[in-house]
C-alpha cells in the first residue's frame, strides 16, 4: 500500500467536467487577466466569508506582503508574530524593511500565545500577525482587543485555515485583514500559485486593489508603490469549480480529523503520542493532521517502510533559522522549540477512506511502539 500525503487526484477526478469546462471556457474567452472569472471568484469568496471585500492575488505571500503596504508599513516598523510558521509569514515583513517580533506558542495549540503579546508591543509596533496554524484559527478576540488598545492593525495569516470556523465566525473575516493562500495542497487550493486577501475596510479594500496592479488608480496613473501581484483567470475559474464541492470538503476534514483524535485518545499512554487541542469555540479544517511523537525520525522512517508519507510543519522554529534568527536576538521561545522537535503530520485529504485511516494509525502504532 502507499498513500498519498494529499489527495488532489481522487478531487479532480470527482470535480473533473466542471473544472475542464471552466477551464476550456477561459481558454474561449481568452481574457487570461482579469478575465470575468476573476470578479466571480472574489464576489463568491467574499459571500463564504462573509466579508465585505475580497481581493484575489497571486499567492498568499503576495496578499500578506499587499496587506502591509496597504497599511502603509514604514521600514522599521514591527509586526508581533508566531515563529512556529511557514517563512513567508515573517518574510513579507522584512521585505519592506520592518521587523518581526516573535512571540511564544501555546503548546496545546501551536498557534500564538495571545497572553504574551502585550508584553512585546513598543512605540514602533504597527500591527500583530497570528496565523490559523494546521487548519485552526488562534485567539482572534484576544488578539484584536489587545490590538485596539495600542492602534493596532491585525493581519490574520489564514493561509491553512480557510474554511474553519471561529465564534461562528468565518477564518478570513475576523480582524482587520483575512489573508489566504490557494497553493494546492491548502484546505482550498487552485492548480498553481493563488491567494486572496478578505477586508471589511474600504479603504483598505481600495488600496489593496490599487497595490496589486503596480498601485494604479485608474490605467497608467500610478497613485502609489504596488506590485503586480494578480492571480490569473484561469486559476480563479479552478478555484470556483472547487467551491462546488468545498462545503462538502470541510465537513469531510471536520469528520476525518475528529476520527483520526478519537482513534489516538484510544491509544496507550505509553506510546506518548500527543494530540493538538482544538477549542470549544472554533474547529479545525486540518490544512496537515499534525500530533507529536517521541523518537520523530524513527517513527517516520518506519512509516515510510509502511507506505505511509509524513511530513514536518516546521522542524525550526523561524528565530532559530539562519536568515531570521538576528530577530531573535538569541530569544528562547521554549514552546516553539519543542513543537518543532516533536511535530509530524499524517495523510490528510477530503478523500480520506476510514480503511485509509485505520491503517495509518496501525503504522503509527507499530512505528512508535518500535521507537520506544
Ligand atoms: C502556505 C503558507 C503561506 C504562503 O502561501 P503561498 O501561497 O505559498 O505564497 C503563508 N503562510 C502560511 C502559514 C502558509 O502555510
Amino acid at each position: 500500500m502507499s498513500l498519498p500525503f494529499i489527495d488532489l487526484k481522487s478531487q479532480y477526478a470527482a470535480l473533473k467536467t466542471s473544472i475542464d469546462a471552466r477551464i476550456q471556457r477561459v481558454l474561449d474567452h481568452g481574457q487570461y487577466i482579469m478575465g470575468p472569472e476573476v470578479k466571480e471568484l472574489e464576489q463568491a469568496l467574499a459571500t463564504y466569508t462573509g466579508a465585505k471585500h475580497c481581493i484575489t492575488v497571486a499567492s498568499g505571500t503576495e496578499a500578506l506582503l499587499i496587506a502591509l503596504m496597504a497599511l502603509d508599513f514604514k521600514p522599521g516598523d514591527e509586526v508581533i508574530t508566531t515563529p512556529f510558521t511557514f517563512a513567508a509569514t515573517a518574510e513579507v515583513i522584512v521585505l519592506l524593511g520592518g521587523v518581526p517580533v516573535f512571540v511564544d506558542i501555546e503548546p496545546d495549540t501551536c498557534n500564538i500565545d495571545a497572553s504574551l503579546i502585550e508584553a512585546a508591543i513598543t512605540p514602533r509596533t504597527r500591527a500583530i500577525m497570528p496565523v490559523g496554524l494546521y487548519g485552526q484559527v488562534a485567539d482572534m478576540d484576544e488578539i484584536n482587543a489587545v490590538a485596539a488598545r495600542h492602534g493596532l492593525a491585525v493581519i490574520e495569516d489564514a493561509a491553512q485555515s480557510f474554511g474553519a470556523s471561529y465564534k461562528s465566525r468565518k477564518s478570513c473575516n475576523l480582524s482587520t485583514f483575512g489573508c489566504t493562500s490557494f497553493f494546492p495542497s491548502k484546505p482550498l487550493g487552485c492548480y498553481g500559485d493563488g491567494g486572496a486577501i478578505f477586508t471589511n475596510d474600504d479603504a483598505m479594500a481600495q488600496a489593496s486593489r490599487e497595490i496589486r496592479v503596480h498601485g494604479q488608480s485608474q490605467r497608467y496613473t500610478h497613485t502609489r508603490l504596488g506590485v503586480g501581484g494578480r492571480m490569473d483567470t484561469l486559476q480563479c475559474a479552478i478555484v470556483l469549480g472547487k467551491l462546488e464541492r468545498f462545503d462538502w470538503e470541510v465537513a469531510q476534514r471536520l469528520a476525518i480529523g475528529e476520527r483520526y483524535q478519537q482513534l489516538l485518545a484510544e491509544l496507550p499512554a505509553s506510546l506518548n503520542i500527543q494530540r493538538l487541542v482544538v477549542r470549544d469555540d472554533r474547529d479545525c479544517v486540518w490544512a496537515q493532521f499534525t500530533l507529536s511523537v517521541d523518537h520523530r525520525e524513527q517513527v517516520q522512517q518506519r512509516l515510510q517502510e509502511a507506505g505511509i508519507p509524513t511530513a514536518i510543519h516546521y522542524p525550526k522554529p523561524l528565530h532559530q533559522q539562519p536568515f531570521y534568527q538576528r530577530y531573535g536576538q538569541g530569544q528562547s521561545l521554549p514552546h516553539s522549540e519543542r513543537a518543532a522537535r516533536r511535530v509530524m503530520s499524517l495523510p490528510m485529504s477530503a478523500d480520506l477512506a476510514p480503511a485509509q485511516q485505520d491503517s495509518v494509525i496501525q503504522a503509527l502504532i507499530a512505528a512508535t511502539r518500535v521507537s520506544a
